[in-house]
């Protein structure tokens, strides 16, 4: 399975900034075969993003929608919104907006399947807080994410998601889990998916780690067997640093 590779920019980068790490980055496309690339800028900046990658191979991708496709939500994005400007991807249920803005399961289950029903790929987030993990409850915690995030959802629609494990004490804070931790979560949610929508291989499911990733760490995931990619935060503002890291995945998974 093509790896796939996201950056994740939360609340960074202007217009013109969007502009030009765009311009700069589809210079080095060629090096990326292989790979899935995609960009989720602030909603603000996604036209700006969608023009620059124009006739690109680099997607677009948001960092999250409402559940509704209009109505009175102020400050909202509906999934409509989302597809006219070219977005193919929508991150749902980051650690950041699950526990800095009080997103629940029934919420990130309304998004997911709206995103699904739209033609969005969700890429969904699921991960244990440091406290958890200590506690031996990792694999728990995911689980009922995943089974709070996909109740009711038909196998079907499996193969357009992507789930990311994203430890929440390794977002953001240099202390990448081990390789030996990410495939024990990302196995775990294989077998969920297993015992509950089938082979993960027939459904056509891609896990990405995401938790402090740079160039200079990202080979060993990326040739785990149970992990087909990433979701990047800080090692993706900067153009340079996010085409190294892409070439280094991919330096991993072709040697
Ligand atoms: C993220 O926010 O999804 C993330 C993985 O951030 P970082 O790479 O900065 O840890």
């Amino acid at each position: 399975m093509e790896l796939i590779i996201a950056a994740n920019w939360k609340m960074h980068k202007t217009v013109a900034e969007t502009g030009d790490f765009c311009r700069f980055i589809r210079q080095s496309e060629t090096l990326f075969t292989g790979v899935e690339v995609l960009i989720c800028p602030p909603f603000t900046a996604l036209a700006t993003a969608s023009a620059a990658l124009k006739g690109s191979s680099i997607k677009l991708g948001a960092q999250n929608m409402h559940w509704e496709r209009q109505g009175a939500f102020t400050g909202e994005i509906a999934a409509p919104m989302l597809l006219a400007l070219g977005v193919e991807y929508v991150i749902i249920g980051h650690s950041e907006r699950r526990h800095l803005m009080g997103e629940d399961d029934n919420q990130i289950r309304q998004k997911v399947k709206t995103a699904l029903e739209s033609g969005l790929k969700p890429i969904l987030c699921v991960g244990e807080t440091e406290k958890e993990r200590e506690q031996g409850l990792t694999e728990a915690v995911i689980e009922k994410q995943l089974a709070g995030a996909l109740e009711g959802l038909e196998s079907g629609k499996i193969s357009d998601l992507i789930v990311a494990y994203e430890p929440v004490w390794a977002i953001g804070t240099g202390k990448a889990a081990s390789t030996a931790d990410a495939e024990s979560a990302a196995a775990s949610i294989c077998r969920y998916f297993l015992s509950n929508f089938g082979e993960k291989k027939v459904v056509g499911l891609r896990i990405q780690y995401g938790g402090s990733v740079k160039a200079d760490n990202i080979g060993p995931y990326m040739v785990l067997p149970s992990v087909q990619g990433a979701l990047v935060g800080g090692a993706s503002l900067e153009a340079n640093t996010f085409s190294a890291l892409i070439q280094a995945a991919r330096k991993a998974v072709i040697s």
